[in-house]
């Protein structure tokens, strides 16, 4: 990146299931945006049964959230193994508000902040259909019980969903449907951030 370049930062928000992984990496190809999904790095984590992985596999069987700490401390070592990217794209990241009360700190200590955080809305039964939809070729234990997917969408709805607002009150805060064919949906999303460049 260009010394005095502005980066974006933005957050790709919204339920499990809302789209969030696949526009994320389609986003990270068109804006040049590295993306981080905490999912992924656990996952990763997790298939390598490192001592992270399998701290982290106890609650991401259940559907929990992994503690803040273990992942507020993972993302700020991703974020320092690539410090000159144009921005990140934080996918499943922030879920809670002490989250983003770290995030906002990590950014501040590079003159930096969140740009936006664009929601993906897609509602509750359409969610859990994917999901198990997807439960059967992804190989996720998460996504192959509709009990724990169930539970994904509670932790989303009393622990996750403050956030929106946490940002809202920042007016950083945008919706958009999460519905449709992926290309439209990516069509939307690329005309928003566009908007923000
Ligand atoms: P995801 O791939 O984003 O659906 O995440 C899968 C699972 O990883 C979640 O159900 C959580 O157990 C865990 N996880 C991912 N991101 C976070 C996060 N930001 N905070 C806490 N746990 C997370």
């Amino acid at each position: 990146m260009e010394k005095g370049e502005k980066r974006i930062n933005l957050i790709l928000f919204g339920p499990p299931g809302s789209g969030k992984g696949t526009q994320a990496k389609m986003l990270e190809e068109k804006f040049d945006l590295l993306q981080i999904s905490t999912g992924d790095l656990f996952r990763y984590e997790l298939g390598n049964n490192t001592p992270l992985g399998k701290k982290a596999r106890t609650y991401m069987d259940k559907g929990q959230l992994v503690p803040d700490e273990v992942t507020v401390a993972m993302l700020k070592n991703k974020l320092e193994m690539h410090p000159h990217v144009k921005g990140y794209i934080f996918d499943g990241f922030p879920r809670t508000i002490p989250q983003s009360e770290a995030l906002d700190e990590l950014l501040k200590e590079r003159g930096e902040s969140v740009d936006s955080l664009i929601s993906l809305v897609v509602d509750e039964e359409e969610i859990v259909k994917r999901l198990l939809e997807r439960g059967k070729t992804s190989g996720r234990k998460d996504d192959a019980n509709e009990e724990v997917i169930r539970e994904r969408i509670s932790v989303y709805k009393s622990e996750t969903s403050p956030v929106y607002d946490y940002y809202d009150k920042q007016k950083l805060s945008q919706q958009i449907s999460g519905v449709g064919d992926i290309s439209d949906i990516n069509g939307r999303l690329n005309s928003l951030i566009s908007s923000l460049a």
